[in-house]
């Protein structure tokens, strides 16, 4: 579908600094096989898998690991071919940790690749095609790629009756430049699993948005959406944060997604763009879910880098693949900077929530350093979800929760773009996220 139209959300938000001109250009390139992974057995929301492997057991690349679990679960696979030789403990950027199967790899064995049957969609009957998507869906452990790991077989068995498809590509985190790749080299790709999970979920339309800081990204969709009759490339302003799902659909469709409720709820059903390549490939190809593109830049790393990467690979050797750290201790980001979080220990392992390592350096890191608030109201111009960070971020200081929860804790995306602009530097974010923290444990007891 043609499409030659520029949207965006009516209020709050922000412009950041992009920093993408590090990575932009450079092509995905496929890192080479560690020595070793630790495969996490939870890398979705839900609950970690039971492993499906001993110690001592031989696998393949795509062979299942871990499969079994009583509740919300998505099945998680070999990235290496190799031997395990533990199932232990992993660290996770959040300081918790998580049971990982270790596999020490045949490094030589690149093309021991374990491929499910391609499937040929071609003549099936509405629900019968619904129905084998979402099992191929499942059988191939593919999760929110977006940094949310929600099952995608899940959302596509919505019962929610769907008009709308929207695949996010605002990829509006400084330094990740994932989707904007993506979406340059496999753009047939995106446009072929947003088709399947529109005839999948009975949607009437799709929409590929994409913000216009990436103008080569946005040209290729809409030279691909010519061949795609229900699905239009829709350009979006720059501005932090779109791809965030209520903002994205208040921009794309202006419709208001309401407080405490899913997209489902107004009709559509967001995914993202890694996430509808991997089900292009796991329908077409018979591909599973065992490696993701990274994006490993910022000023605190040497050689900046696109990286599709093993899931499982510590974040310390896809560093060393990218030349190392250019000065000593960067700070580094696990995710982006607006959202991700800093972490220190670095053999926390890439899982299918990574989408970027950003190594900052002292310049670059807003740091911990923080002054008095000054009353400029920056923070609440803002924001996107119309709250007031600094009055909230005080009452979670003063443990008065419930006040700020009155205040609207509920309701922030965590998005960072109050901490961004507060020229106080203060931790807005930071607190936000202790203060949720504290008002889940308080609702549990
Ligand atoms: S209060 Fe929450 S939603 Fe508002 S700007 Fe801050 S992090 Fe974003
Ligand atoms: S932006 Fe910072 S200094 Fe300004 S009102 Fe908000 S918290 Fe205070």
């Amino acid at each position: 579908m043609e499409n030659t139209s520029v949207k965006k959300f009516p209020i709050g938000g922000t412009h950041l600094p992009e920093e993408k001109g590090l990575t932009t250009h450079e092509p995905i390139v496929t890192m080479s096989v560690p020595q070793e992974v630790s495969i996490p057995l939870k890398q979705h929301l839900g609950v970690p898998v039971e492993p499906a492997v001993a110690v001592g057991d031989r696998v393949k690349k795509g062979q299942v690991i871990g499969e079994k679990a009583q509740g919300l679960r998505s099945i998680v696979h070999a990235s290496v071919s190799g031997e395990v030789t533990a199932i232990g403990e992993a660290p996770l950027p959040d300081g918790t940790t998580v049971t990982a199967i270790s596999i020490r790899s045949d490094q030589d064995a690149g093309d021991q690749e374990i491929f499910l049957d391609p499937i040929n969609l071609e003549g099936l009957a509405e629900e019968e095609f619904r129905e084998v998507v979402i099992r191929r869906v499942e059988e191939a452990g593919i999760v929110g790629l977006g940094g949310a790991t929600f099952p995608t077989h899940i959302k596509l068995a919505t019962k929610d009756p769907i008009d709308t498809v929207i695949v996010n590509g605002a990829e509006c985190e400084p330094y990740i430049t994932v989707d904007d790749r993506l979406m340059q080299e496999r753009a047939a790709d995106v446009f072929r699993g947003l088709e399947i999970v529109r005839r999948a979920v009975g949607a009437k339309q799709g929409f590929v948005a994409c913000e216009v800081n990436k103008p080569d990204a946005l040209k290729r969709l809409r030279e691909v959406a010519r061949d795609f009759p229900h699905i239009a490339a829709q350009a979006l302003d720059t501005r932090y944060p779109h791809g965030a799902e209520k903002h994205l659909i208040k921009a794309v469709l202006n419709r208001e997604v309401p407080l405490r409720s899913l997209p489902g709820s107004v009709g559509v059903l967001v995914n993202n763009v890694q996430t509808v390549c991997a089900i292009a490939d796991a329908l077409d190809k018979g591909k599973v879910l065992h490696e993701r593109v990274v994006t490993v830049s910022g000023h605190g790393v040497k050689d900046p880098k696109n990286l599709s990467i093993p899931l499982g690979t510590s974040i310390k050797d896809a560093i060393a693949f990218c030349g190392g750290e250019s000065q000593p201790d960067p700070a580094v980001i696990v995710g982006g900077p607006m959202t991700g979080m800093r972490v220190e220990d670095f053999s926390i392992p890439v899982t299918k929530a990574t989408s970027g390592i950003v190594l900052l350096t002292e310049d670059e890191y807003a740091g911990s350093i923080h002054m008095a608030c000054i009353r400029c109201g920056k923070c609440v111009e803002v924001c996107p979800m119309y709250l007031p960070p600094n009055r909230m971020t005080s009452y979670i200081n003063n443990d008065m929760l419930e006040e700020a929860v009155g205040a609207g804790l509920d309701a922030c995306i965590l998005c960072g773009a109050c901490q961004f602009v507060c020229p106080s530097k203060r931790p807005l974010l930071e607190w936000i996220k202790q203060g949720k923290a504290l008002a889940a444990a308080q609702k549990k007891r």
